[in-house]
């Protein structure tokens, strides 16, 4: 289990992280999104151990990031965004070398493992310097995993890979059985698609924490409006399942009101307005999509969604 509690991380006195809690459940494969600068590259690093948090604590399976740094290390696997690589060793010379710096004697097999999930084995005697964008990322996520983590943290994995290779990506993270997984990403088809949960980051808040299945269980609707806007909102606000988004006057007689509700709960709410005397001219439903919550929270349109 990975537990993070209140942790606040300020650069200078800047809040880059506020007051973040949140745990992982081993195996679980989490996706972080948020919008640039949300902190997710901060949040990451501290839970690799590359950056002390200014508050808060992290335990990763039971052991303390700040106390117990050594062993954190040992069973956690990072991807920077930039990983550090070393141009003139050879792929396979670097995941030794890798393997090397974490005390672990070359076996080969755990390269070979390493290098065959990322599909680099027809290039493990190339010199690094030699090698494509997207093949450098690919040796950045195999050094990740060499030493087969309990936790793998990474930042923005699928950024320069070509869409097959953004495929085999997805393909080999779901094969990771047993590993679990905080992957900040803005291909959200991506995140979508590999993980089972989603936190996400604005202006260094953890404003969402909810599991896709969820996710796929809200939808999105339009109301529009004819009677007392004002008197709409008492009624919509007075759900607790009902989150408004936004009130929009789309003319002086129509206005349009944005919510997010559990799917199941459309015909209920319909049928509550009219009984409650709100005059609809129309509404729209729609799926709640990932990229929708992104642009509302960061729109300031939604504080935060149970
Ligand atoms: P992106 O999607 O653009 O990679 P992010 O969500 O990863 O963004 P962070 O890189 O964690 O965001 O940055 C969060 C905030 O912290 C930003 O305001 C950034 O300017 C600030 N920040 C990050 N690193 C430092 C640093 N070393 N010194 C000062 N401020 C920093």
């Amino acid at each position: 289990m990975i537990d993070v509690m209140c942790l606040g991380k300020s650069y200078d006195g800047t809040p880059a992280l506020t007051d973040v809690s949140f745990s992982l459940r081993p195996g679980e494969r989490v996706g972080l999104v948020g919008v640039n600068g949300a902190g997710k590259t901060t949040l990451l690093r501290i839970l690799a151990g590359a950056s002390m948090p200014t508050s808060g604590s992290v335990t990763v399976f039971g052991a303390d990031i700040s106390r117990d740094r050594e062993h954190v290390a040992g069973m956690v696997g990072f991807l920077p965004e930039v990983p550090p690589l070393y141009p003139d060793l050879t792929v396979r010379e670097f995941l030794q070398y890798v393997l090397a710096l974490r005390g672990i004697e070359t076996t080969g097999t755990l390269i070979d493992v390493a290098l065959h999930a990322v599909d680099m084995i027809p290039a493990s005697n190339k010199r690094i310097g030699t090698l494509s964008l997207g093949q450098r990322k690919r040796v950045g996520i195999a050094q990740a995993f060499v030493h087969r983590p309990k936790l793998l943290l990474l930042d923005e994995p699928g950024s320069g890979l070509d869409p097959i290779q953004l495929d085999h990506l997805r393909t080999m993270l779901r094969r990771l059985h047993g590993i679990t997984m905080l992957i900040s990403s803005h291909l959200l088809g991506e995140v979508q698609e590999t993980c089972d949960r989603v936190l996400l980051l604005h202006e260094g808040r953890l404003v969402e924490d909810i599991s896709l299945h969820d996710m796929r269980q809200r939808c999105l609707m339009m109301l529009d409006v004819v009677s007392s806007c004002d008197a709409a909102i008492d009624v919509l606000r007075a759900i607790p399942e009902c989150h408004v988004l936004s009130i929009m006057n789309k003319s002086r007689a129509t206005s349009e009101i944005r919510i997010v509700i559990p799917k199941k709960m459309r015909t209920a709410l319909l049928q509550h307005l009219i009984t409650s005397g709100v005059v609809l001219e129309g509404y729209r439903a729609d799926p709640t999509e990932l990229g929708d919550r992104l642009r509302d929270v960061a729109k300031g349109r939604m504080p935060a969604c149970a």
